[in-house]
């Protein structure tokens, strides 16, 4: 076919931006001096500024002095060390399923890319087919749909997982939707820190989850982008995937470095694999192999060998602890203060859930319009869906954001 109006690439759509990346963009461009941007999902200190984790600083000037080091490419799998030890950290110490063999890391290009390569080889290798249905929660991150839809899944469902009315969630649905999928469908699976909702299931909740999961056959795709953000604890937000682990069922596990190294930029993720035996994750990471060399071929070193070079040494796993640790203890600090000024202002409705929501997000409950109000009139951007990162907050922003949310409250009250 001859190229329409003389160029190859004049019937292309334009696409739809990204929102949050588009909602960066619009604040970037406001001039408002009282602007705050309560959108995209990364930490900010106090003074409202990317923080570089001390201990990524510590490392990165030993790995600039380190002239053993060069810039050969990596293996396909990526850096061995990092790869064993991301691994160990979502499964732990002391994992039985690591010290039998059965657990294989393939490195990634954040947590998109180890989805992004975990769904490839679902769709590739999974029970025989495409047409197994691909679970998501209700709501959920976004690119998990497109994720799977760019790997090929035709069948993606939501499940029941967060209910309006009391900002909780809705364990009865989730558990009827588990109960309904067909066997072997593939779930996706929050480890912690649910995004957007900042809400988990309850250990109690993730055992009754897990049963029901384990008797219908259904897949685990765990997705871990926040390992130590909901609780500041690194294995206290491990526990439902090692639970998973511990009822003997095979899993995929997504983990990303962006947020708890405060590596966003690095693209640093590992894709870890728990199968019933070595011998099955042998031949799954000789497949991933093929994946990836189609994919980025090799990954990038910098991210990696600053994780593994962490990890490795028990001081610095100490250190970046506490870093982790200081930033979960500020996320708490800022819900805190949130929480108790909407309520000392009388904001309409309740505000508990906003200590009891975990994570770095809080979904608020407000609704598009008063979304698009604190937006137009007040430079406050945050998410259609009422979704705030809590960092955007800092001491100095606080009344006004606090003040601006009860205007919002109180002058829209319909629902949108
Ligand atoms: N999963 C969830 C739930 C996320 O929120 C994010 C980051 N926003 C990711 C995965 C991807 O993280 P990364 O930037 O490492 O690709």
């Amino acid at each position: 076919m001859a190229p329409v109006a003389g160029s190859v690439f004049a019937a292309v759509p334009q696409a739809v931006p990204v929102a949050v990346f588009q909602l960066t963009a619009d604040f970037r461009a406001d001039v408002d001096p009282r602007k705050v941007n309560l959108g995209v999902g990364a930490y900010r200190t106090d003074e409202g500024q990317p923080w570089v984790l001390p201990v990524v600083r510590k490392v990165e000037r030993m790995i600039a002095e380190d002239t053993s080091l060069n810039h050969e490419y990596l293996p396909i799998l990526g850096l061995p060390e990092f790869r064993a030890n991301s691994s160990r950290i979502a499964l732990g110490e002391d994992s039985p399923a690591i010290q039998e063999n059965r657990v294989g890391g393939v490195q990634s290009l954040g947590g998109t890319g180890a989805l992004r390569i975990g769904a490839e080889f679902l769709r590739r290798w999974y029970n025989g087919t495409t047409v197994t249905p691909v679970y998501i929660s209700s709501p959920s991150w976004e690119n998990h749909n497109s994720v799977f839809t760019d790997a090929g899944f035709k069948d993606i469902r939501t499940y029941r997982y967060w209910n309006g009315a009391t900002r909780g969630l809705d364990i009865q649905g989730f558990l009827e939707d588990l109960e309904k999928a067909p066997e072997f469908s593939i779930f996706i699976l929050h480890a912690c820190a649910h995004n957007p909702t900042g809400t988990d299931p309850t250990q109690e909740q993730w055992k009754q989850i897990a049963a029901v999961m384990k008797r219908r056959f259904l897949f685990p795709f765990f997705d871990s982008a926040y390992q130590g953000f909901a609780s500041g604890c690194l294995d206290r937000d491990a526990w439902a995937v090692r639970f998973f682990v511990s009822e003997g069922f095979e899993l995929f596990c997504a983990q990303s470095f962006s947020k708890n190294f405060g590596l966003y930029n690095e693209r640093v993720g590992n894709l870890t694999i728990v199968a019933k035996d070595a011998d099955n994750v042998q031949r799954t990471l000789s497949q991933m192999e093929k994946i990836v060399r189609t994919t980025w071929s090799n990954p990038p070193s910098q991210g990696a060998r600053i994780v593994a070079t962490t990890l490795t040494s028990p001081e610095l796993f100490a250190e970046w602890k506490g870093n982790v640790k200081t930033m979960a203890d500020r996320v708490l600090l800022m819900r805190a203060e949130l929480r108790s000024r909407l309520e000392a202002l009388g904001t309409p409705g309740t505000w508990n859930h906003i200590t009891e929501q975990i994570g770095m997000f809080s979904f608020t409950g407000l609704n598009s319009k008063q979304v698009l109000f604190l937006i137009k009139e007040k430079h406050i951007y945050l998410m259609a869906s009422g979704r705030i990162n809590m960092c955007g907050l800092t001491t100095k922003n606080l009344d006004y954001v606090a003040s601006s949310i009860h205007e919002a409250v109180t002058k829209i009250q319909t629902p949108a």
